[in-house]
């Protein structure tokens, strides 16, 4: 089946609906659910744009095994020149959020394209574990499904003495049975982004590491439907409040939710299971099969179209309130570009030094995506900070949309405008500023770009550990042992 249209995607929503609760209910159709069919339709022309007479052609390419065109993130890089096609397509998708939809299904994509690639990984003890990730990716790419994803157990006592997997052995997902049709799982996950999928992967988080001896039963990777018997996603509250786009721009368009999964003893039919019970392959399946390269390249990408939203946005606010000249204002403006020429460089570094790995697949650069995810932890809280520096006031003198027509009208009109703009254009853009740095759905934003993808703490182990310093120490010790000049 060639990629889906934007209708084929809420058809099959309609069809076969995640099993989803929120604000205490079962939500029927989450494409007529308040709070989420704003988010949806977002998704639906990201779809629509692999049928665009113009761009489409840069959003898929030809399946090979059926000759469709399919979506393009699911390509298997071979060239750089792949890898740039790639970046195209999925700045075209980031574009279309702004940067502020972090899950677009771009992100699973190509990380089970890498695990598919990868395949002799998962076959290493249970040969039919290879055709499963294979199979199933090549699934997933013809019928273009939309996945979420869930890897981290549950917070219950992270302290010192409690191992990762001691502190919530009582409530982490784990297989408690095993059957002729499959292993049945228990238990729950945090969290699981963008719940309005078709499909959910669970895999080990790079991050969160199985203690040595922790038992097999922990360690497992599969892929389920969304509407699987027993399989339950409790959403958060929604920054979608049915607000116009005047009022809420970011959060009427761009709720992508999260949500807790709950397994209760569902069913992982073998065919849907990739690993199982080898807690070294569950620590190294990310590092290994290269995953965290091909999803780091998408999360840079989308960073370097939030980093240029936020610039053009603070440059408006700016010009709109005639600050633009003052000192510290150019150091601010300063840092949000340094920021993103920053992330950009970094970017292009992975893109050119891309090298084959083993299992023939072209990966980005390891280091350089490790560092602009780490710098962006830190970037993006900043970035608000300043906006929040910049807008002041203006980003609580703000009327709704409604107010335009109201009582006050003549006194927000008249009081409201600035010297460089009208009332109504000033507020409508703070409003956005506001809902990018102050509402619950800016404030989610944060959160959700110091966490996503494993905290900073456990990150910069990581990248410490795997960082060939000894040349540079040799540099040093070569230094000391010089003879002196004559
Ligand atoms: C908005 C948002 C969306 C998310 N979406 C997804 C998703 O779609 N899929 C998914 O799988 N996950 C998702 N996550 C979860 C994310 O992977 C985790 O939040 C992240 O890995 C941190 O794990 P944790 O929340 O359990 O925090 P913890 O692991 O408890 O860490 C909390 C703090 O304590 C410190 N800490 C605790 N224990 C240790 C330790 N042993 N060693 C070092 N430091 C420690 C950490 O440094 C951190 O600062 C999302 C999170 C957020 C906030």
């Amino acid at each position: 089946m060639p990629a889906r249209t934007g209708q084929q995607y809420i058809e099959g929503l309609k069809e076969r609906p995640p099993t989803l609760y929120m604000s205490g209910k079962r939500v029927k159709d989450p494409t007529s659910q308040a709070g989420l069919s704003g988010g949806i339709k977002t998704l639906a022309r990201m779809y629509d744009l692999q049928h665009d007479p113009v761009i489409g052609k840069e959003m898929t390419y030809r399946s090979p095994t059926t000759g469709d065109q399919v979506g393009l993130s699911f390509l298997t890089p071979k060239t750089h020149g792949d890898l740039d096609r790639r970046h195209h397509m999925m700045r075209n998708w980031a574009k279309i959020t702004c940067g502020m939809m972090g899950r677009t299904p771009d992100f699973l994509n190509v990380s089970l394209m890498s695990m598919a690639a990868a395949g002799k990984f998962f076959g290493q003890n249970r040969p039919e574990f290879e055709k499963n990730i294979y199979d199933y990716y090549e699934m997933v790419r013809e019928k273009d499904l939309v996945l979420t994803h869930t890897l981290v157990n549950i917070q219950r006592n992270r302290s010192g003495a409690a191992t990762a997997l001691d502190d919530s052995l009582d409530v982490a997902l784990s297989v408690v049975k095993e059957t002729d049709e499959g292993i049945i799982v228990n238990g729950a996950r945090v969290l699981a982004t963008l719940p309005i999928a078709d499909e959910i992967a669970v895999y080990p988080a790079r991050s969160h590491r199985l203690p040595t001896g922790a038992p097999g039963r922990t360690s497992f990777a599969f892929a389920l439907p969304c509407d699987t018997p027993g399989l339950k996603f409790q959403c958060r509250e929604s920054f979608d409040l049915q607000r116009s786009s005047f009022d809420h721009p970011l959060g009427s368009r761009f709720e992508e939710m999260d949500a807790l999964a709950f397994f209760d003893n569902v069913l992982v039919p073998w065919e849907r299971v990739f690993l199982y019970g080898d807690v070294d392959m569950c620590n190294n399946m990310s590092l290994t099969t290269h995953q965290y390269l091909h999803s780091g390249h998408q999360v840079v990408t989308k960073n370097v179209v939030k980093c240029e939203f936020i610039l053009g946005l603070a440059n408006l606010m700016v010009q709109t309130l005639g600050s633009s000249e003052l000192p510290q204002v150019h150091g601010m403006m300063a840092e949000i570009i340094e920021n993103l020429e920053i992330t950009k460089a970094l970017l292009r570094s992975a893109e050119v030094d891309a090298e084959l790995d083993e299992w023939g697949v072209m990966c980005p650069v390891d280091i350089s995506l490790m560092v602009a995810r780490q710098q962006f932890i830190k970037m993006y809280p900043r970035m608000g900070e300043i906006l929040h520096l910049l807008g002041s006031s203006s980003l609580m003198a703000l009327p709704t949309e409604d107010d335009f027509s109201g009582p006050l009208v003549e006194d927000i009109d008249r009081y409201l405008e600035t010297d460089f703009s009208s009332a109504k254009e000033r507020v409508k853009l703070f409003r956005l500023a506001w809902d990018t740095c102050c509402s619950a759905f800016g404030s989610r934003q944060i959160l959700y770009e110091r966490f996503f993808q494993g905290d900073r703490n456990r990150n910069v182990v990581l990248m410490n550990t795997r960082y060939d310093k000894e040349p540079m120490s040799q540099f040093v010790l070569d230094f000391l042992n010089q003879e002196e000049l004559e």
